[in-house]
Protein backbone atom coordinates (compact mmCIF):
# COMPACT_ATOMS: atom_id res chain seq x y z
CA UNK A 1 0.00 0.00 0.00
CA UNK A 2 1.23 3.27 -0.82
CA UNK A 3 1.01 4.68 2.86
CA UNK A 4 3.57 2.16 3.93
CA UNK A 5 5.95 3.97 1.21
CA UNK A 6 6.21 6.92 2.86
CA UNK A 7 6.40 6.12 6.90
CA UNK A 8 9.66 7.24 6.69
CA UNK A 9 8.79 10.98 6.24
CA UNK A 10 6.66 12.63 8.18
CA UNK A 11 3.63 13.84 5.73
CA UNK A 12 2.09 16.13 8.36
CA UNK A 13 5.33 18.45 7.05
CA UNK A 14 4.74 18.35 3.39
CA UNK A 15 1.81 20.23 1.50
CA UNK A 16 -1.10 17.92 1.84
CA UNK A 17 -2.44 18.45 -2.43
CA UNK A 18 1.61 17.02 -3.17
CA UNK A 19 1.34 14.61 -0.74
CA UNK A 20 -1.57 13.38 -2.31
CA UNK A 21 -0.60 13.20 -5.68
CA UNK A 22 2.58 11.58 -4.63
CA UNK A 23 0.76 9.09 -3.05
CA UNK A 24 -0.85 8.68 -6.60
CA UNK A 25 2.25 8.35 -8.22
CA UNK A 26 3.55 6.27 -6.20
CA UNK A 27 0.59 3.65 -6.86
CA UNK A 28 0.76 3.40 -10.34
CA UNK A 29 4.57 2.69 -10.51
CA UNK A 30 3.79 -0.14 -8.18
CA UNK A 31 1.16 -1.34 -10.18
CA UNK A 32 3.39 -1.34 -12.89
CA UNK A 33 6.40 -3.71 -10.69
CA UNK A 34 8.53 -0.92 -9.53
CA UNK A 35 8.15 0.07 -5.37
CA UNK A 36 9.77 3.61 -4.89
CA UNK A 37 10.03 4.55 -0.58
CA UNK A 38 10.09 8.03 0.02
CA UNK A 39 13.22 8.83 1.98
CA UNK A 40 13.64 12.71 2.82
CA UNK A 41 10.17 14.90 2.28
CA UNK A 42 10.46 18.39 4.59
CA UNK A 43 14.04 19.85 5.43
CA UNK A 44 14.48 22.70 7.57
CA UNK A 45 16.84 25.77 6.97
CA UNK A 46 19.18 24.19 9.19
CA UNK A 47 19.21 20.55 7.60
CA UNK A 48 19.82 21.95 4.65
CA UNK A 49 22.29 24.59 5.52
CA UNK A 50 24.35 21.37 6.79
CA UNK A 51 23.83 19.17 3.50
CA UNK A 52 24.91 21.94 1.71
CA UNK A 53 28.27 22.48 3.96
CA UNK A 54 28.73 18.82 3.25
CA UNK A 55 28.31 18.89 -0.31
CA UNK A 56 31.16 21.64 -0.56
CA UNK A 57 33.50 19.90 1.73
CA UNK A 58 33.13 17.26 -0.52
CA UNK A 59 31.57 15.25 1.95
CA UNK A 60 28.11 14.67 0.56
CA UNK A 61 25.88 14.85 -2.72
CA UNK A 62 25.19 17.75 -4.56
CA UNK A 63 22.96 20.34 -2.12
CA UNK A 64 21.00 23.09 -2.53
CA UNK A 65 21.51 25.99 -0.27
CA UNK A 66 19.27 26.75 2.75
CA UNK A 67 15.96 27.74 1.23
CA UNK A 68 16.73 27.15 -2.05
CA UNK A 69 15.48 23.45 -2.44
CA UNK A 70 11.59 22.74 -2.62
CA UNK A 71 11.90 20.04 0.37
CA UNK A 72 12.59 23.16 2.18
CA UNK A 73 8.58 23.92 2.10
CA UNK A 74 7.08 20.68 2.18
CA UNK A 75 7.27 20.38 -1.46
CA UNK A 76 9.56 17.58 -2.67
CA UNK A 77 10.05 14.19 -1.74
CA UNK A 78 13.55 11.56 -2.58
CA UNK A 79 12.62 8.13 -3.53
CA UNK A 80 14.75 5.10 -3.37
CA UNK A 81 14.19 2.17 -5.70
CA UNK A 82 13.56 -0.94 -3.70
CA UNK A 83 14.93 -3.51 -5.50
CA UNK A 84 13.95 -6.78 -4.81
CA UNK A 85 11.01 -8.81 -3.07
CA UNK A 86 13.42 -9.52 0.29
CA UNK A 87 11.63 -7.85 3.13
CA UNK A 88 13.01 -4.28 3.99
CA UNK A 89 14.26 -1.79 1.63
CA UNK A 90 17.24 -2.91 -1.46
CA UNK A 91 18.17 0.20 -2.39
CA UNK A 92 18.89 0.13 -6.34
CA UNK A 93 20.67 3.87 -7.04
CA UNK A 94 20.97 2.78 -10.79
CA UNK A 95 20.03 5.41 -12.82
CA UNK A 96 17.49 2.79 -15.61
CA UNK A 97 15.50 2.14 -11.77
CA UNK A 98 13.80 5.70 -11.93
CA UNK A 99 12.69 5.79 -15.28
CA UNK A 100 9.15 4.48 -14.40
CA UNK A 101 9.13 7.10 -11.51
CA UNK A 102 9.99 10.06 -14.04
CA UNK A 103 7.21 8.24 -16.18
CA UNK A 104 4.64 8.40 -13.91
CA UNK A 105 5.91 11.67 -12.10
CA UNK A 106 5.72 13.32 -15.48
CA UNK A 107 2.17 12.18 -16.54
CA UNK A 108 0.32 13.49 -13.56
CA UNK A 109 1.76 17.06 -13.44
CA UNK A 110 4.53 17.11 -11.04
CA UNK A 111 8.07 17.45 -12.23
CA UNK A 112 10.76 15.34 -11.86
CA UNK A 113 14.12 15.70 -10.82
CA UNK A 114 15.60 13.31 -13.70
CA UNK A 115 15.46 17.06 -15.86
CA UNK A 116 17.84 18.02 -13.74
CA UNK A 117 20.28 15.02 -12.53
CA UNK A 118 18.49 14.04 -9.70
CA UNK A 119 16.78 10.89 -10.31
CA UNK A 120 15.48 10.38 -6.89
CA UNK A 121 13.56 13.55 -6.61
CA UNK A 122 10.08 14.78 -7.34
CA UNK A 123 8.65 18.23 -6.73
CA UNK A 124 5.89 20.42 -7.04
CA UNK A 125 6.12 22.33 -9.98
CA UNK A 126 6.51 26.06 -10.74
CA UNK A 127 9.37 25.74 -7.88
CA UNK A 128 12.62 24.14 -9.00
CA UNK A 129 15.14 26.97 -9.59
CA UNK A 130 16.98 29.52 -7.10
CA UNK A 131 15.19 32.24 -8.79
CA UNK A 132 11.75 30.60 -8.35
CA UNK A 133 12.33 29.21 -4.31
CA UNK A 134 13.65 32.66 -3.45
CA UNK A 135 10.23 34.15 -3.22
CA UNK A 136 9.27 31.45 -1.03
CA UNK A 137 12.29 31.54 1.04
CA UNK A 138 11.90 35.63 1.77
CA UNK A 139 7.58 34.33 2.41
CA UNK A 140 9.19 31.70 5.10
CA UNK A 141 11.65 34.24 6.93
CA UNK A 142 9.16 37.03 7.38
CA UNK A 143 6.21 34.10 8.61
CA UNK A 144 6.03 30.51 8.27
CA UNK A 145 5.92 27.82 6.07
CA UNK A 146 2.07 27.63 6.75
CA UNK A 147 2.30 31.20 4.80
CA UNK A 148 3.86 29.72 1.81
CA UNK A 149 1.48 27.01 1.46
CA UNK A 150 -1.26 29.80 1.67
CA UNK A 151 -0.12 31.18 -0.72
CA UNK A 152 0.27 28.29 -2.72
CA UNK A 153 -3.38 27.45 -1.87
CA UNK A 154 -4.49 30.86 -3.70
CA UNK A 155 -2.34 30.22 -6.66
CA UNK A 156 -3.51 27.05 -7.74
CA UNK A 157 -7.20 27.89 -7.27
CA UNK A 158 -6.25 30.75 -10.31
CA UNK A 159 -7.26 29.82 -13.47
CA UNK A 160 -4.02 30.82 -14.84
CA UNK A 161 -2.26 28.37 -12.79
CA UNK A 162 -4.82 25.42 -13.88
CA UNK A 163 -4.14 26.80 -17.62
CA UNK A 164 -0.50 26.57 -17.00
CA UNK A 165 -0.63 22.51 -15.40
CA UNK A 166 -3.58 20.38 -16.84
CA UNK A 167 -2.85 17.29 -15.70
CA UNK A 168 -1.66 18.37 -12.28
CA UNK A 169 -4.94 20.02 -11.88
CA UNK A 170 -7.13 16.90 -13.72
CA UNK A 171 -5.30 14.99 -10.97
CA UNK A 172 -6.27 17.86 -7.91
CA UNK A 173 -9.78 17.59 -9.28
CA UNK A 174 -10.10 13.73 -9.01
CA UNK A 175 -9.03 14.02 -5.59
CA UNK A 176 -11.37 16.25 -4.23
CA UNK A 177 -8.55 19.43 -3.68
ZN1 LIG B 1 15.16 16.00 -3.37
Amino acid sequence: MPRTNFKRVDLDRVYLPFVAVALEVVARCEARGVRYVATYGFRTFDEQAELRRLYLAGKGGKASAAGLSAHNYGLAFDFVCDGDERPGVQPDWRLPAYRVLGEETTKAGLVWGGRFGDAPHVQWPGYVSALQLTPLRTLAERSSVAAVWKQLENERGSSAWRAANPPLAAELARLGF
